[in-house]
């Protein structure tokens, strides 16, 4: 029988492209296509928000012509890099408002959230696909430690 290895939370990254470890945030970066773009009937900036948003390893797992704008996974974290990650959604209260695209998409940007702050979910969501983890997650309104912690154990890997 295999003992599944829990990661320290928050300590450890899986790359998006190779999939293999990310041991040091240093390695790695955050990548997404900028979808902002002016509005021609007015001028503003029309903020989309990605449409995917990647934690790969720098260098040969980046692809800088398809992922246009990036960010060092090191500099996501923490208090620093949460409030790097809500300036997708907000820019202070003297900024001018986003002005967003009606049919928004905020789940990239949410999932991202998730993979850098929240404890067991980066390596828990290599398991979301599995029938047992359908099973689990349909229907459950939080997603607690406990229960990313049980689709880690429960998977084997
Ligand atoms: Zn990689």
């Amino acid at each position: 029988m295999t003992s599944v290895v829990i990661d320290p939370p928050l300590t450890r990254w899986y790359c998006d492209s190779c999939h293999e470890p990310i041991e040091d945030p240093q390695w790695a970066t955050v990548c997404w296509a900028d979808p902002t773009s002016p509005d021609s009937a007015d001028g503003h900036l029309q903020h989309d928000l990605p449409a995917a948003i990647l934690v790969v390893h720098k260098g040969n797992c980046d692809d800088p012509r398809r992922y246009t704008s990036n960010q060092g996974l090191d500099l996501m974290l923490g208090a620093e890099g949460m409030q790097w990650w809500a300036s997708f959604l907000w820019r202070g209260p003297v900024a001018e408002p986003m002005k967003f695209t009606a049919d928004i998409d905020v789940a990239p940007v949410v999932e991202l959230f998730y993979r850098l702050h929240v404890p067991y979910y980066e390596q828990a969501r290599r398991h979301f696909n599995s029938t047992e983890a359908v099973q689990v997650l349909d229907g459950l309104p939080v997603l607690t430690e406990s229960t990313l912690k049980g689709l880690i154990k429960g998977s084997g890997r």
